[in-house]
């Protein structure tokens, strides 16, 4: 259900448009969010999932909103194939409702801090950098980011609707970004339809799967979709992996955990456990002679 989609224009405008509702519920369920954590992690999801495929390189993204509020860092890693994992440091986070019926993601993220973003691919260096936090929103801070580190001026939507019983109603966002060659006639028109489209919440609302969304927000462009790709939360975590961490361990670590019956290992970023048996590290450890 959930998907990606990229647009060009005739213009020199372009747009990414993602529904991101089933992602972020199992984020939710995964982690166990209260709304607010659910609303934050959840649109700095989709804002990494925007950011992650330039419309040319297929780069993964880690973004890091390292606020001084309730819910410590929010952690999203996004990546070139739409797959995405992300965590916040305190998932149960109450704070008071902004005004009726809305979150205040901004208290809980803080407002104070920095937004750090890292792309990288297997074949080139990482490259990080970090702006200062605008409002702890989300969609606000990641578009300074990009103006103020990217030079892309950029206007960024991201929504999370939550439930009185904690479960994610919708989810989404997107990004319009303006290329050199943009007209001024063609931004004007643009900033007029996002102005009357309101909340991406209230569209996703009445339009769950996302659709007129793009034909609203670029209403008057001549349009061109480029790319149309599901999305998932997913994991690149395995027991494999963790076996290789513990084989990592100094000697007396090792030993320290042997006197555990079992030995659980949880994955910050999807909350999966990994059980080890004392046999079974012993097993792992012995020292294993070399082959003749
Ligand atoms: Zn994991």
């Amino acid at each position: 259900m959930d998907y990606i989609k990229r647009f060009t224009t005739r213009e020199g405008v372009r747009m990414s448009l993602a529904v991101t509702t089933d992602t972020v519920e199992t984020a939710r369920v995964r982690h166990d969010l209260w709304p607010v954590a659910t609303a934050a992690l959840g649109r700095a999801m989709t804002g990494a999932i925007l950011l992650a495929g330039d419309f040319k390189n297929h780069e993964n993204v880690s973004l890091r909103i390292k606020g001084d509020g309730p819910l410590g860092v929010v952690h999203v890693d996004a990546f070139a194939d739409n797959t995405v994992r992300g965590y916040v440091d305190e998932p149960h986070v109450d704070v008071p409702l902004k005004r009726a019926g809305k979150l205040d993601v901004g208290a809980a993220v803080g407002h104070n801090g920095e937004v750090q973003v890292t792309r990288f691919t297997q074949l080139a260096q990482d490259y990080t950098s970090t702006s200062p936090i605008q409002s702890g929103e989300v969609a606000e801070d990641l578009a300074y980011y990009l103006y103020a580190s990217e030079q892309v001026p950029s206007t960024i939507s991201l929504g999370v609707l939550v439930d009185p019983d904690y479960h994610t109603v919708v989810a989404g966002g997107f990004i319009v970004q303006a290329l050199p060659d943009a007209t001024d006639e063609a931004l004007a028109q643009v900033e007029k339809n996002i102005n009357e489209l309101g909340p991406i919440t209230e569209y996703l609302k009445a339009h769950p799967d996302g659709k007129g969304l793009m034909e609203r927000v670029l209403d008057g462009l001549t349009v061109n979709e480029v790319y149309n790709e599901p999305i998932q939360f997913q994991c690149r975590c395995g027991r494999d992996r963790f076996g290789a961490v513990l084989m990592t361990l100094r000697e007396e670590d090792k030993q320290a955990i042997l006197e555990d019956e079992v030995t659980e290992l949880v994955c910050h970023y999807c909350n999966e456990k990994y059980h080890f048996s004392r046999e079974e590290l012993q097993d792992m450890f012995e020292p294993k002679g070399p082959i003749q």
